[in-house]
């Protein structure tokens, strides 16, 4: 599986025309163009904890003192939750602006589909690498080896979130007399059940942190 479901896209002609230092007024650009998800780790920008911040793809500290990007270019922006963001900080092996990744060290933008060739979410919804520099992002740069069973519980439990959604739609069309409806409501119930398990099992980490 991809970690994102959908690719991140970018538009061209960002909403808002911030003033200097005010780039996380491109936030909600942002969180539509990456669909409500991390671009990096690919959680749902839904749950508690999990607040979302405007990252700056190639590190702000890097080019800011040549002045070579501006702090506000959109295309250098990605919607990223506080873990990836606190993890990734200023980390830029390359040292070039031109240069995102040198020898198996460094970051493809969550914008390329080339970054799925790098990693990938397995069965159960944690991340693992497939290639070197894949594995230097996993553990150097996102920490993902550490944060996977967050990972896992963030995925699962928005997969239960969707599911739960499109039967409850499915059900609002439907004869609540029939056995189909009854059927189908019983499902939805045990889906229910196991969603609250592991929205408990989440909140649980995340209050232990
Ligand atoms: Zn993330």
């Amino acid at each position: 599986m991809k970690v994102r479901e959908k690719l991140p896209k970018r538009r061209e002609n960002p909403t808002k025309v911030p003033k200097k230092g005010k780039w996380s007024q491109h936030k909600p650009d942002l969180r539509e163009d990456f669909h409500c998800h991390c671009g990096y780790c690919g959680s749902y920008d839904g749950y508690r904890h999990t607040w979302y911040e405007v990252d700056h793809f190639i590190p702000k500290s890097l080019f800011e003192p040549l002045g070579q990007i501006s702090t506000e270019e959109y295309s250098n922006l990605v919607y990223s939750c506080k873990f990836c963001n606190n993890n990734k900080l200023s980390k830029w092996p390359s040292g070039d602006v031109n240069i995102p990744n040198y020898k198996n060290e460094g970051f493809i933008d969550p914008c390329n589909s080339d970054y799925d060739n790098h990693l990938y979410r397995m069965n159960n919804g944690s991340i693992m690498w497939k290639t070197e520099l894949g594995k230097w992002m996993w553990n150097t740069a996102f920490k993902f080896d550490e944060r996977n069973y967050a990972i896992k519980l963030l995925w699962e439990v928005n997969q239960l979130r969707k599911l739960i959604f499109a039967y409850s739609e499915q059900l609002s069309k439907m004869d609540e007399q029939s056995n189909d409806y009854r059927a189908l409501e019983e499902k939805a119930k045990d889906l229910s059940f196991k969603y609250v398990l592991i929205h408990k099992d989440l909140m649980d980490y995340y209050n232990s942190l």
